[in-house]
C-alpha cells in the first residue's frame, strides 16, 4: 500500500507553540518499523492550478507571498515562514497523490493531511489548504478527461471537529457528499451545514460512537441509492480518543481501531477506493495519538490486502504486487 509523507517540511514554531509538529515525524518513524508493507513516498508539492481547483486565487497569493493580514494569519495559528507555504503545499500534494493511488489500488494514505477547517479564501485551525477538497476536484476532473464520466466522492470525515471547511467549499456540488461527524460543543463554534452532520456529546464513548457511524454509513449509502461514490476521503483523525487534550470524547484506542475496520469494510464492499488522510490528534501523550494513528495504517492495510485479493480472485490477469512482507 502507498502512503505519502511530508513530515522533512517542518516549520518553525513559536516557543511554547502547543501544535504537536512531531507527530507527523513519530507516525513515519512508527510506520517504517512497525508497517513494513507500506511503501513509503515523499509528496510533490501542489501546484497554485490544482489549489485553485478549491481555492481563490487571491487567496493562494497571499498566503504565498506572505501577504495574510494578522488576524487572518492568526485564524490559522501558525506565524507566516516559507516552510509554513511548502509544507502546506506538500500536504496536499499528499492527499492528491494518495487519491490517485487509491483509484489504482483501492487503499492509499497521507501521513498528514485532512486540514478541513480551511475554506476557499481563509484558513483557520492549523489548516491552510483543504486537501481532500483540493484533492477530489482534481480527481473529477482527471476521470472525466479519462472516461467521460462523472466521479462521485464522499467525504466521511470522522476526525473529533467539524469539518466546516469542506461543508462550505461544497455546499452547492451535488456531486462531492460531505459527512462530518463531531463533538457538537467542539470548535469550530459556529459550524457550516454539512451534508451530513452529526454531532456527538461530551464524554461519548465507544458504544454510542460506533451506533451513531453505524447509522451515519447507513444514511450515506441510502443517500447514493442511485449511484455510489467512486472514490471516499477517509479524515482518520485520531482526536476523538479519550486521552486527547482537545476532543472531549472518550473514545478507546480498541474503539477506533473498531472505527476504521468499519468504514474501510463498508467501503471495500462496495468496491469504492478509500484516500486516507490522519487529520487532527493532539494527546496528552503524544505516543497515544501516534498508536492511534498506526493503527490507522494497519487497518488501511489489511484492507488493502483483501482488494488486491479480490482483484486477483476476479481477474487472474492481475498480476500480484511483488512479495509483500506480512503486517506483524
Ligand atoms: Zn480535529
Amino acid at each position: 500500500m502507498l502512503a505519502y509523507h511530508s513530515d522533512r517540511f517542518a516549520l518553525p514554531l513559536a516557543p511554547g507553540h502547543r501544535f504537536p509538529l512531531d507527530k507527523y515525524r513519530l507516525l513515519h518513524e512508527a510506520v517504517r518499523r512497525d508497517l513494513p508493507g507500506l511503501r513509503l513516498r515523499e509528496a510533490e508539492a501542489a501546484t497554485d492550478g490544482e489549489l485553485a481547483l478549491a481555492h481563490a486565487p487571491g487567496y493562494i497569493g497571499d498566503v504565498a507571498e506572505g501577504r495574510l493580514d494578522a488576524a487572518r494569519q492568526r485564524e490559522i495559528g501558525f506565524d507566516w515562514s516559507p516552510q509554513l507555504v511548502e509544507r502546506s503545499r506538500r500536504s496536499v500534494g499528499a492527499t492528491i497523490a494518495a487519491a490517485r493511488a487509491a483509484l489504482a489500488e483501492g487503499v492509499a494514505a497521507n501521513l498528514a493531511g485532512g486540514t478541513h477547517h480551511a475554506q476557499a479564501d481563509r484558513g483557520s485551525g492549523y489548516c491552510v489548504f483543504n486537501d481532500a477538497a483540493v484533492a477530489a476536484r482534481l480527481m473529477q476532473a482527471e476521470w472525466h478527461r479519462r472516461r467521460r464520466a462523472l466521479l462521485r466522492v464522499a467525504l466521511i470525515d470522522l476526525d473529533v471537529h467539524q469539518g466546516n471547511g469542506s461543508a462550505a467549499i461544497f455546499r452547492d456540488d451535488p456531486t462531492v457528499f460531505t459527512l462530518s461527524m463531531h463533538g457538537e460543543r467542539n470548535f469550530p463554534f459556529r459550524k457550516e451545514a454539512s451534508d451530513l452532520d452529526v454531532a456527538l456529546p461530551d464524554g461519548c464513548g465507544d458504544a454510542e460512537y460506533l451506533a451513531a457511524l453505524d447509522a451515519a454509513l447507513a444514511a450515506l449509502w441510502q443517500h447514493h441509492a442511485q449511484a455510489l461514490p467512486g472514490l471516499i476521503f477517509y479524515l482518520a483523525g485520531a482526536d476523538p480518543h479519550e486521552g486527547d487534550r482537545l476532543g472531549r470524547l472518550k473514545l478507546s484506542a480498541a474503539g477506533l481501531a473498531e472505527r476504521d475496520r468499519r468504514v474501510l469494510a463498508a467501503a471495500r464492499e462496495r468496491a469504492i477506493p478509500v484516500a486516507l488522510a490522519m487529520a487532527g490528534g493532539y494527546g496528552h501523550v503524544i505516543a497515544d495519538t501516534v498508536a492511534v494513528q498506526l493503527g490507522t495504517l494497519a487497518a488501511a492495510y489489511q484492507s488493502w490486502r483483501k482488494w488486491q485479493h479480490n482483484r486477483r480472485a476476479m481477474d487472474p490477469r492481475v498480476e500480484s504486487p511483488a512479495a509483500e512482507p506480512d503486517f506483524r
